[in-house]
C-alpha cells in the first residue's frame, strides 16, 4: 500500500483499493453472518426487511434486535401492514428497544411509503433520506443493500475498521470526514451492498474494538495499524464532555390499593407518545418536596420513598425521587390537568401492558420494591 506524507493523508492507488475490496468480498462470500433480515446468497434483498432491520439496529445490538425483528415481521409482514397498525401497537411491540423516536418515525415512514410511494421505498439515497427516521447512514445502507447503489455506509464499526486499515491517528469526531472519504474510496461499483455488509461483519466479528483477530482478517497483509502495532489504539477519540445532570420528582399515586395513575406524554419530544407516571419537570435544580406537592396531579398525603431512580439518556443523566401517595377508590382522575396529557388509572397488574419506557419501568420497580 503506497503511503504519501503521513498516514492521515494516505490514499492508496485505485488498483490497491480494488484489491482490498475484492479480498473483502471473497472473505464475505465464505464467512458472511446468517442474520434474520439478510438475503441469502443469490436472493434479492427485500427493501422492507432491510429498512426495518436498519432502523432497529440504530444504537442497538444484533442480538437484541433479532427477536424484535422476527416479531415485527410476523405481525406486520409488509410496509403496508405496518402503516395500517395503530401507533400504540407499534410502540408497545417496540418496548425494550429504547430510543422510542425511532418507533414513531418507523410508523410515520411506513405510512408515507404505503400512501405516497404505493408501498415501494425510494431507491436513491436522497429519496430515502427524505423519509422520517432515515439519516445519512441508514439511507446509504438501504440504497446499497436493497437497491445495489454505490453508497458509502459508515457507522462506528466501519469507522474503526477504516481507521485501522489506513492507520488514521486523528481523533474522532474530527476524523469523521476523512474516514468517510476513505470508506468511499474502498466501496466498489459492483456488489456495493455486499461490500457494506462485509464491512459490517468485519467490524463486528474480526476487527473488534478490544481484540482484533488480525490473523483471520482478509486485510492483514495491507493493514497499516497492524504493521505499526497500533490497532487497538485506533480509532482515537477526543474526550467526551460530561452529560449534564437533571433531577425531578415522580408521583406514584395508588387508588384503592389496586390502580396507579399514569399519563400519556405529548406526541412530540423525548419519549413522545409513551405512557409514564406523572412527574414534575426535570431540571438542574429539582423542586423542593413542598414545591413538588403543588405540582402533584391530585391532593394526597405524599411520602418520599427511600433511594433514587437513575437513568442515562443520550444527552443528559436523570435522577428521580419517587413520592408515593394513595387515594380512595372512588377518586376521579385529574382530567384536563396540563393540556396535551391524558391521565388515566391503570390496574397495577396491567402495568406491563402499557408502552412504558425503560425509565418508567425502573420507577415502577422502585415504587413496588419500597412498598409504594
Ligand atoms: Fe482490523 Fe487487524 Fe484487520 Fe487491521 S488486520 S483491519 S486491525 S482486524
Amino acid at each position: 500500500m503506497a503511503q504519501r506524507t503521513t498516514s492521515a493523508s494516505l490514499i492508496s492507488s485505485r488498483r490497491e483499493l480494488a484489491q482490498l475490496a475484492a479480498g473483502l468480498l471473497a472473505w464475505y462470500d465464505r464467512h458472511r453472518r446468517a442474520l434474520p433480515w439478510r438475503a441469502k446468497a443469490g436472493e434479492h434483498p427485500d427493501p422492507y426487511r432491510v429498512w426495518l432491520s436498519e432502523i432497529m439496529l440504530q444504537q442497538t445490538t444484533v442480538k437484541t434486535v433479532a427477536p424484535y425483528f422476527s416479531t415485527f415481521l410476523a405481525r406486520w409482514p409488509t410496509v403496508t401492514a405496518l402503516a395500517e397498525a395503530e401507533l400504540d401497537e407499534v410502540l408497545h411491540a417496540w418496548q425494550g428497544l429504547g430510543y422510542y423516536a425511532r418507533a414513531r418515525n418507523l410508523h410515520r415512514c411506513a405510512q408515507i411509503v404505503a400512501h405516497r410511494h404505493r408501498g415501494r421505498f425510494p431507491r436513491s439515497v436522497e429519496g430515502l433520506q427524505a423519509l422520517p427516521g432515515i439519516g445519512p447512514y441508514t439511507a446509504a445502507a438501504i440504497a446499497a443493500i436493497a437497491f445495489g447503489r454505490k453508497a458509502t455506509v459508515v457507522d462506528g464499526n466501519i469507522e474503526r475498521v477504516t481507521a485501522r486499515l489506513f492507520a488514521v491517528r486523528e481523533p474522532l469526531p474530527r476524523a469523521k470526514e476523512q474516514l468517510r472519504r476513505l470508506a468511499h474510496a474502498l466501496t466498489p461499483v459492483l456488489r456495493p451492498g455486499d461490500h457494506a455488509q462485509a464491512m459490517m461483519d468485519l467490524g463486528a466479528v474480526i476487527c473488534t474494538k478490544h481484540r482484533p483477530r488480525c490473523t483471520l482478517c482478509p486485510w492483514q497483509a495491507s493493514c497499516l495499524a497492524l504493521k505499526q502495532g497500533i490497532a487497538t489504539a485506533l480509532p482515537k477519540r477526543a474526550p467526551k464532555p460530561r452529560r449534564p445532570l437533571r433531577r425531578g420528582i415522580v408521583f406514584w399515586l395508588v387508588r384503592g390499593g389496586r390502580e396507579v395513575l399514569v399519563r400519556k406524554r405529548p406526541a412530540k419530544g423525548l419519549l413522545g407518545g409513551l405512557m409514564e407516571l406523572p412527574s414534575t419537570g426535570w431540571a438542574e435544580v429539582p423542586p423542593t418536596l413542598a414545591e413538588a406537592e403543588c405540582q402533584a396531579p391530585l391532593a394526597a398525603r405524599w411520602r418520599a420513598l427511600p433511594g433514587i431512580v437513575r437513568h442515562v439518556f443520550t444527552h443528559f443523566e436523570l435522577e428521580l425521587t419517587v413520592l408515593a401517595g394513595s387515594v380512595g377508590e372512588t377518586t376521579e382522575g385529574p382530567g384536563g390537568v396540563n393540556e396535551g396529557e391524558t391521565h388515566r388509572w391503570c390496574r397495577l397488574d396491567r402495568l406491563s401492558d402499557l408502552a412504558l419506557p425503560t425509565l418508567m419501568k425502573k420507577v415502577v420497580a422502585h415504587a413496588l420494591a419500597h412498598g409504594g
